[in-house]
């Protein structure tokens, strides 16, 4: 029997709300909960978008009063016939539920399932199901702004553009195979090579929008370094408003790295607390040192602390000794400015006393301020997923080859092949226009959540 074509059944709430949804689909999916509901009419009769009130019923046993919503194909998220049943909040009605009908005749829906049969029905692509997984995981505005981008069909479009523009280019190069006798050029070399260079830098930009989407996505890393005593636990735990990290009056004794996210102005940032930065003897410290030379080579923006009392009066603070790459942000910080407040800092630091708290809000937005999110809110489309970064650069490899063959006048169909493996692996990242395997689905999906 093919798994398509059963009627799914999985809860679509998180546990502990004051409501739960169960949700059901597949052909035949409301005469199956008539079998366990009982309403003024059964749901079978029902119309699309219509609510209906009534009782689960096990037997004779009444389990909950529930409100049922109707969908009929193919106006529902699967394109099937649908049904989603809304109980109390409670495990134990929704597992009654899902038994019921689960015995009436439903199974239990896999990982993603519903969002596959959305796919596979074509309401949705490869690209904008992977965009509501990251929509149900945002925890900013930022990441939500790229997941409903993306949901919507932005990214897809596009993508498409570019397909179709290439399809257009092997369609003419393939032509030219049809009058081999002949020698006719129906593409003019010149002209390829100019637009195939043209989708190249596109994909070059989408590339490296990866960058920041992935950032905004996973978290921006941020790592507070200094000195040990500095107070970077302290700041630490003011930005994170709890007291996770350890603080202590110890110097060096933060040894392990950990990593705690904040919202910020509508971004998510990943601070990779690290140990203090000086030359030592002691090989645990020592190990505390690498560990931050690795922390400040992944972050996207470096916070350099500095202790007031180890400043002149003019406040300027050490040069940092390390280097960084253009696209890091170094941001110069000078804390316990209570205990200093002769200080005359300059305009490039930002001054403040993690302890009480006092500027650290002058902090807030110079993070905030590091990171462009502009692209993001004017429409831009900015790659988040690894998936699709992965496939970009397969298809820059395959343009790059094509080019080159272009350069060195290789034959027509070897070249008309080199711009299909370009198109393929544009294709992948919608799914559209290429079969992808099984297991490249379930390795998508599976990353969902059930009821989803
Ligand atoms: P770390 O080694 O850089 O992580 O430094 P800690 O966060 O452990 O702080 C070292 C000491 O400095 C602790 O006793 C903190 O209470 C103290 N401290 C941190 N920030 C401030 C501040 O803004 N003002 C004052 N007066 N003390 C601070």
């Amino acid at each position: 029997m093919n798994r398509d074509h059963d009627i799914i059944v999985a809860p679509a709430t998180a546990p502990g709300g004051a409501i739960a949804v169960v949700r059901t689909s597949g052909e035949g999916a409301l005469a199956l909960c008539d079998r366990i509901f009982r309403g003024r009419r059964p749901l079978r009769d029902a119309e699309g978008y219509t609510v209906h009130y009534g009782r689960i019923l096990d037997g004779e046993r009444i389990i909950d009063d529930v409100l049922v919503t109707v969908f009929r194909a193919p106006h529902s998220y699967t394109g099937e016939e649908s049904a989603e049943i809304s109980c109390h909040g409670s495990a134990y009605i929704v597992s009654e539920i899902l038994r019921l009908l689960i015995a009436a005749g439903a199974r239990t829906a896999d990982p993603g399932e519903f969002t596959i049969r959305a796919y596979l029905a074509g309401k949705l692509d490869l690209s904008q199901a992977e965009a509501v997984a990251d929509l149900i995981a945002s925890s900013s505005q930022a990441a939500h702004a790229l997941a409903s981008t993306q949901m919507r069909g932005g990214y897809s479009e596009a993508l498409e553009a570019l397909r179709d523009e290439l399809l257009r280019l092997t369609s003419l190069l393939e032509l030219e195979l049809d009058f081999s006798e002949e020698e006719v050029e129906f593409a003019d070399r010149t002209q390829l090579r100019d637009i195939m260079t043209r989708i190249d830098a596109e994909i070059e930009r989408l590339r490296e929008s990866f960058s920041l989407g992935n950032a905004l996505k996973e978290g921006v890393a941020v790592a507070i370094v200094g000195a040990p005593n500095a107070g970077k636990s302290t700041l630490l735990n003011r930005l994170l408003n709890e007291e996770r990290a350890m603080v202590s009056e110890i110097a060096g004794t933060t040894r392990d790295v950990i990593e705690e996210c904040a919202n910020i102005g509508g971004v998510l940032f990943r601070f990779l607390d690290t140990a203090g930065i000086r030359t030592t003897d002691d090989r645990l410290e020592r190990m505390g040192i690498e560990r931050t030379m690795q922390s400040i080579s992944r972050a996207r923006i470096v916070v350099l602390l500095t202790d007031a009392t180890t400043l002149a009066p003019t406040g300027m603070p050490s040069a940092p000794d390390f280097a960084l790459r253009p696209e890091q942000t170094l941001l110069h910080v000078v804390n316990k400015l209570d205990l200093r407040p002769d200080l005359d800092l300059p305009a490039d630091t930002i001054g403040l006393s993690a302890r009480s708290g006092s500027g650290l809000d002058t902090l807030r937005r110079a993070l905030r301020n590091a990171v462009d999110t502009a692209a993001l809110y004017h429409g831009d489309v900015t790659v988040s997923n690894t998936r699709h970064y992965e496939a970009l650069t397969a298809a820059h490899e395959a343009l790059t080859n094509a080019l080159r063959g272009l350069a060195t006048h290789l034959p027509t169909d070897l070249l008309s092949e080199e711009i299909r493996q370009v198109i393929r692996r544009l294709g992948d990242i919608t799914g559209r226009g290429a079969i992808l395997p099984d297991e490249v689905l379930g390795n998508i999906f599976s990353k969902f959540c059930v009821g989803k």
